[in-house]
């Protein structure tokens, strides 16, 4: 749709891979599987909002997600005068979310995400990127995640209220498959005009090929 996406997860790896001074700090936390601290995680993501991206529109996915980074996001973009469309949250059950997340496979050299079923590697058990071996976290055994997303559910409900009191929170339902999670989502962006970049007939293509798929 012409426009840009950027998720922490894929700039934190660029950074780590440009071996630049963001990346060296980030990979400070990443390595000893520290949380990267909400001023970092702000600082690698808004030193990539340029103006000209700023103008054309830009979806994060992922971030913010503490209340502490959506507050650094905020006085970001108060400066820049592009104030936030809206925190679209995709709201899931946890028996899907536990179904969704106990295939996962992380790449143990450059992190990148893997799911045996929906998205997996080309070959099986190597990363794509880097030809690094895949292992399960600890994290993503079906205990630790019922564990872990109660933890989340604790701290995104602060993010949640956070973007519910600024009259900007989206909720969209994520559970059944991915289609029809954007089928959702594509509704709501047209609802509120939110892709005024692209003409009205590229969105209805671009639903149609995604949902035929
Ligand atoms: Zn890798």
């Amino acid at each position: 749709m012409g426009i840009a996406h950027l998720s922490t997860g894929e700039l934190f790896r660029q950074e780590m891979k440009r071996r630049s001074a963001l990346g060296r700090s980030v990979e400070r936390y990443v390595t000893h599987g520290r949380l990267v601290p909400d001023a970092l995680v702000v600082k690698v993501m808004t030193h990539r909002l340029t103006p000209g991206l700023l103008a054309r529109g830009i979806v994060l996915d992922g971030f913010p997600r503490t209340v502490g980074q959506a507050k650094g996001l905020d006085a970001f973009l108060k400066k820049a005068k592009r104030p936030l469309d809206g925190a679209v949250y995709l709201d899931c059950s946890a028996s899907v979310l536990v179904a969704r997340l106990s295939g996962r496979q992380v790449c143990g050299r450059c992190g990148a995400i893997y799911h045996v079923r929906r998205m997996p590697p080309k070959r099986s058990g190597v990363c794509d990127h880097c030809g690094g071996t895949l292992v399960v976290r600890p994290d993503d055994q079906v205990a630790t995640i019922k564990k872990r997303l109660a933890i989340d559910h604790a701290e995104s409900k602060q993010l949640l209220a956070y973007y519910r009191g600024q009259r900007v929170l989206f909720p969209i339902n994520g559970n059944g498959t991915g289609a029809q999670a954007f089928a959702r989502a594509m509704k709501l962006f047209r609802r509120e005009d939110w892709l005024a970049a692209t003409g009205p007939e590229l969105h209805d293509a671009t639903l149609a090929a995604r949902v035929r798929r």
